[in-house]
This record gives C-alpha cells, sequence and structure tokens, in this order.
C-alpha cells in the first residue's frame, strides 16, 4: 500500500487533499519532475511566506486541508496505474485532490478516477504544449499525449487550453478532432477564458509560464503567461474546482528556487480556490 489506508481513512468528507506523485518516465527530454513535490513543500513551508492565498485563506489552519506526501510506487505495479488507484480511493472518501507531479502523463489516469466518480468533467489545462500527439516516439502515454487520451476516452465534456505557443499541424488537426478549446498565447487576453458550468478540473503545466517566471521547467517556451495571469484566471473562476494537478516543474533547471515558490503560490491559491468553493456541490451536483 503506497498511502497509509489508514490516514485516508480518517480523511474528512469535503477536503482538500495533496498528493505528491512523483513519477516523470514518460518525460521526451530531460528527466527531474519526479524531484518536484518534496521541493514544492520546501518551498511553501520555507519560513519566507506564510500559508495564506491572496483570499485570506490560511492553509496552516484550514482543518480541511491536508497533505498526505509522495505516494510510493512497488514493482509489481505500473505507476500510472498505482496513480490512478490512489485518486480512485481518496475520491470514494469525497475529497478533492490536489496531485503533484510528476510529468504531464500523470494526469490521464487522476481524470480516469475523476470520471468514475462525477461523469464528464470540464477541464481547464494551462500548458505551452497542447500535449494532444496521438503517440510521442512510439509512446502513447508520453507527456506530450496526455490531452489526447482524455479526449478519445470522453473524460472531458469541455477542454479548454490556456498558454498554447507550440501548435503543429498534427496537434491542430487533433484538437480540431476533439472541439478542444485552444486560447494561443498569439492572442492571449485573460477576458478569452470562458465561465464554466458544473464541476471544473484544473491541469497546471508549470511551462505554461513564461520561463522568466518559471525557469524550472524541461521545455523553456518563451512567450507564455505572467505568474500575475495565471492568478488571475485561477481567481476569477467561480465553478467548483473539483480537482487540480501541478505539474512539469523541474527542480533540476530552478537553478534560483523561483520556480518552487510560484508552484507554490500556485498550490495556495488552488487549494484556496477548492475549499472556496466546496459548499456550491454540497447536495452530490453532479
Ligand atoms: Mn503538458
Ligand atoms: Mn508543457
Amino acid at each position: 500500500m503506497p498511502i497509509d489506508q489508514q490516514l485516508i481513512d480518517t480523511l474528512a468528507e469535503n477536503s482538500v487533499v495533496v498528493i505528491g506523485a512523483p513519477y516523470d518516465e514518460n518525460s521526451t527530454f530531460m528527466l527531474g519532475p519526479a524531484e518536484a513535490p518534496g521541493k514544492i513543500r520546501e518551498a511553501l513551508h520555507c519560513g519566507s511566506a506564510n500559508l495564506c492565498s491572496e483570499d485570506v485563506v490560511d492553509l496552516g489552519k484550514e482543518a480541511l486541508f491536508k497533505d498526505l506526501g509522495d505516494m510510493a510506487f512497488i514493482p509489481s505495479q505500473p505507476p500510472l496505474v498505482e496513480i490512478e488507484g490512489v485518486v480512485d480511493q481518496l475520491l470514494e472518501k469525497k475529497v478533492r485532490v490536489l496531485l503533484l507531479g510528476g510529468d504531464h502523463a500523470v494526469t490521464p489516469g487522476v481524470l480516469r478516477a475523476y470520471h468514475r466518480q462525477y461523469g464528464q468533467v470540464n477541464i481547464l489545462q494551462f500548458d505551452a504544449h497542447p500535449d494532444l500527439y496521438e503517440e510521442f516516439e512510439g509512446n502513447r502515454n508520453s507527456h506530450a499525449c496526455p490531452f489526447a487520451r482524455i479526449m478519445e476516452e470522453g473524460l472531458a465534456k469541455r477542454l479548454v487550453q490556456v498558454g498554447i505557443r507550440t501548435m503543429n499541424p498534427h496537434q491542430r488537426k487533433q484538437a480540431e478532432r476533439f472541439e478542444v478549446e485552444v486560447l494561443p498565447m498569439k492572442s492571449w487576453a485573460p477576458a478569452m477564458v470562458p465561465k464554466f458550468e458544473g464541476p471544473l478540473y484544473i491541469s497546471l503545466d508549470m511551462d505554461a509560464l513564461d520561463p522568466a517566471f518559471a525557469p524550472g521547467v524541461s521545455h523553456h517556451e518563451p512567450g507564455g503567461l505572467s505568474t500575475r495571469d495565471v492568478l488571475s484566471v485561477i481567481q476569477n473562476i467561480d465553478a467548483p474546482v473539483i480537482g487540480a494537478d501541478i505539474v512539469e516543474f523541474n527542480p533540476l533547471r530552478d537553478t534560483s528556487g523561483m520556480t518552487a515558490m510560484v508552484a507554490a503560490k500556485l498550490l495556495k491559491e488552488l487549494a484556496s480556490k477548492m475549499l472556496n468553493t466546496l459548499h456550491e456541490t454540497d447536495g452530490g451536483n453532479e
């Protein structure tokens, strides 16, 4: 058992639960994101900042905010299967999962588990890349492919992508095929982000941010979002945020430690938003 079952059993309904998935073996260019969860926690608790979100939710005092630590993978089970199973277990406890990757390949398993509990959900993806490759270098589980899997399995009611600046003809065809709503950086304005109806899952690839703000990612792609852009989009969401992930932070490239602080800040804002929209799904809103 990767995570202490007793710990899971004690989780209160409606908790927002942080869990690390330190797995990056489907990365294509370099490894490193497996080190991310620990570094994000270190930044969160480093003492230079408090644990409050900008909406003044104090995660240090919030009883419904829990950090379960990292999953430990066992040799007999593929990690992606393990991740999906752990999220299944957590969602059965009626909590909201805030998962720390790992690379973006972890996300389809998380969303399969969400689909079993909620049916099709809305997804807001922050990313420099559409991640819609049918396969990449022969690997259908590559971190270049997660949203192709999610869409062909029918897990999403709606997929909106923000921060995109690496579209190519193959992925454009895929985006059309799956009716993905791509908001390219080329014409970025915060007002382009639509209002969502019903439960929303947020998948936040750190390379959506401009490398000037977040250099600690494997794929540096200039021309991205500012930290404030991402914060504003999150803060302006009024749909219930039922789950989220922060992926692709690569500590090996984070020479200043700044990206860890940005990821920790985004964790606080996502957790705060998830806690603030809890009441909206009380009563089993599907
Ligand atoms: Mn990605
Ligand atoms: Mn990316």
